[in-house]
């Protein structure tokens, strides 16, 4: 009985028509893909990509060395080293993330007092070793720079939903 059934399937077509009544059902209905990277999914303010140190306005670097991050990471991922300036500061000598270790959980910049390591809306980034993958300070600074305009406006736009 069963391989009747499955012969006048085969002699009707009918598979492939329930295929193709699919297929037509859904090419009038709304898209959900998109044409990357022509086009972009939304991105929340709080997404956790590529991370960044920042500076204040005058240029002077955010990070005060406390090393709560470091301390915070799980993943032991973060290694500072600091000394203290001629005027009583303190800031780092050596600051780097290892993103072979990290798991992008975001405790850094939830930990820091001062808004200086964040997580960046950056995702489109690779390393073909090792040390592509080290995030050391200048890096870390240079990516800050770059992208100072919207890490500024997604804090902002996320202290909102605080
Ligand atoms: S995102 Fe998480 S794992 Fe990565 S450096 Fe920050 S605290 Fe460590
Ligand atoms: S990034 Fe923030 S938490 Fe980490 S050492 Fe600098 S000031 Fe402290």
């Amino acid at each position: 009985m069963g391989k009747m059934l499955q012969i006048l399937k085969s002699l009707t077509l009918s598979e492939l028509l329930g295929g193709m009544g699919v297929t037509g059902r859904y090419f009038f209905k709304r898209k959900f893909t998109v044409q990357y990277p022509d086009e972009r999914a939304p991105i929340s303010p709080r997404f956790r990509g590529l991370h960044a140190q920042r500076r204040y306005a005058n240029g002077e670097e955010r990070c005060i060395a406390c090393k709560l991050c470091e301390v915070a990471c799980p993943a032991l991922a973060i290694t500072i080293e600091s000394e203290q300036r001629k005027d009583g500061s303190r800031r780092t000598t050596r600051y780097d993330i290892d993103l072979t270790k990290c798991i992008f959980c975001g405790f850094c910049e939830e930990a820091c007092p001062v808004d200086a390591i964040v997580e960046t809306r950056v995702y489109e980034y690779h390393g073909e070793s090792r040390e592509d993958l080290l995030m050391t300070k200048e890096r870390l600074l240079a990516v800050g720079d770059a992208h100072e305009a919207q890490i500024a406006a997604d804090r902002a736009a996320d202290a909102r939903y605080r």
